[in-house]
This record gives C-alpha cells, sequence and structure tokens, in this order.
C-alpha cells in the first residue's frame, strides 16, 4: 500500500537547454498519464531548479534538490539552504548520496542536521545510505546500512517527511545491479531498523528506494520486492524514453 516514488537524479549533467527540454519531455508523459501509479520526482542541478520547476508546474511531477546547507541563511559562501530551494520550488531534496559522502566528506551527524533542516523549511528528505565493495565482501553490509540510517534521521522523521534511499555504492555508476535477493535483504533490515528509529506505523509506510544502475530492464524487478518502494535513478533519468519506462513498471 506505499506508493512508489520514481526520483531522478540528474547529478552534475546538462546545461540549461539540455535541463529544460528533459524536464518537458518527463512533464508531457506525466500530463499523457494522469492515473500512473507512483509519484514521479526529478532532481535537477541547482542552478537549473526554477527554470524546471516552472517547465513542469501542474504536470504533477515533483522537483527536488541534490543536496541543502543545515542552516537557513547566513554566511555560508556557495551554499544552499533549504528554504531558498522550497522558494524555488522544491518539494524534496536528496541528502548524503554516497557521491557527497565521498566528495565534501559529508558524515552521518551532517546528514542529520540538513534533514532537520529540510523538514524545517517543509521539504522531503531523501536520505540516502548504502555499503561499499570493501563493506559487503568484508560482511558488514547490514551493520554499515544501519549505523548510517541511526547517524543520518534527525528527530521527527516520519514517513511523510522522510524517504529512505539504499544505494550501494558499488552499483552506482557501475551497470552493476544489486540481485533481487541482495536489495530486498537490505531493505528488509532497513525496514526493521526504522521499527526501532521512528515506530512500527511509520516505518510501515515509510518508503524505501533502491538506487544503483536501475534500468528499464531491471526496474520492474526491483520494484515488485516487498520492501522496495520505488528507485533512486542517476544515468537513466537522463534519457526521457528510459525514465518513463521504469516510472511505467511501477
Ligand atoms: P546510476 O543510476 O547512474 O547508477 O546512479 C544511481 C544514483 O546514484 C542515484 O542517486
Amino acid at each position: 500500500s506505499r506508493r512508489p516514488l520514481i526520483a531522478g537524479n540528474w547529478k552534475m549533467n546538462g546545461l540549461k537547454a539540455d535541463g529544460i527540454a528533459l524536464a518537458d519531455g518527463v512533464a508531457a508523459k506525466r500530463r499523457a498519464e494522469p492515473d500512473l501509479a507512483c509519484d514521479v520526482l526529478v532532481c535537477p542541478p541547482f542552478l537549473l531548479v526554477s527554470d524546471v520547476a516552472r517547465a513542469v508546474a501542474g504536470s504533477g511531477l515533483a522537483v527536488g534538490g541534490q543536496d541543502c546547507h543545515a542552516k537557513t541563511s547566513g554566511a555560508h559562501t556557495g551554499d544552499t539552504s533549504p528554504v531558498m530551494l522550497k522558494d524555488a520550488g522544491c518539494s524534496h531534496v536528496i541528502l548524503g548520496h554516497s557521491e557527497r559522502r565521498t566528495d565534501h566528506g559529508e558524515t552521518d551527524a551532517e546528514v542529520k542536521a540538513k534533514a532537520a533542516a529540510a523538514h524545517a523549511a517543509g521539504l522531503v528528505a531523501i536520505v540516502c545510505i548504502g555499503e561499499t565493495l570493501a563493506q559487503r565482501d568484508g560482511g558488514e553490509t547490514l551493520e554499515v546500512n544501519r549505523r548510517q540510517l541511526k547517524g543520518s534521521l534527525p528527530e521527527g522523521a516520519n514517513a511523510d517527511n522522510t524517504v529512505i534511499a539504499y544505494e550501494p555504492v558499488w552499483a552506482i555508476g557501475t551497470g552493476r545491479v544489486a540481485s533481487p535477493e541482495q536489495a530486498q535483504e537490505v531493505h528488509a533490515a532497513i525496514r526493521a531498523e526504522l521499527v526501532k528509529l521512528v515506530g512500527e506505523t511509520e516505518a510501515g509506510k515509510m518508503r524505501i528506494l533502491y538506487g544503483g544502475s536501475m534500468k528499464p530492464e531491471n526496474a520492474a524487478q526491483l520494484i515488485a520486492l516487498p520492501d522496495v518502494d520505488g528507485g533512486l535513478i542517476g544515468g537513466a533519468s537522463l534519457k526521457v524514453e528510459d525514465f518513463w519506462a521504469i516510472a511505467r513498471n511501477c
């Protein structure tokens, strides 16, 4: 009974004309299918958020940022506050993506502070977690995901203001997708941990997305798994046809 969410993370791709064309294309697909069984979100680079929000207005598509600061405003050169994202037309923000944890050294505590700020601004926080290949090979997968989840979820997280994204680092941009068994095992462990963190009711309602080399040809079997409630899609979200083929699989 959890409504799936299909989220496109465009990462640092596309100039203005590309982003608007992609947004227009996805919005047209969404408008043509008012009865779609899932929610659809696009997360463009910061500079395109306003243009994309304008392009998709009224289509039923949601727009999200890819990161935000933990403060509302102030002396933080180069950063973007959650209030600014909201003001530009966002309803969601991706937080703690493994690329930010690697490129910018983001810690669980920072992700938690950002998620709290996102909630305060009225944004849904998409909190990303996931193990590296070395951690999987070392048998630490479930422990790592539980630890990141616990460390990254702020007080007050619930199924309305928070979505979890399980993104195994070894599957991101590699073409090496998690098997259905691997994905379901971790998603079930995440939901069990959520019961402890947010209670049984919210844990039962909270969406847990899979991310990492999700494509039209593997999406259906992943999204059909009992604890997989949609996808966070990188590469395949940059092509209207591929992204839409995934959304239609819900
Ligand atoms: P890919 O779909 O390109 O593997 O990226 C996944 C991802 O990191 C989405 O946030």
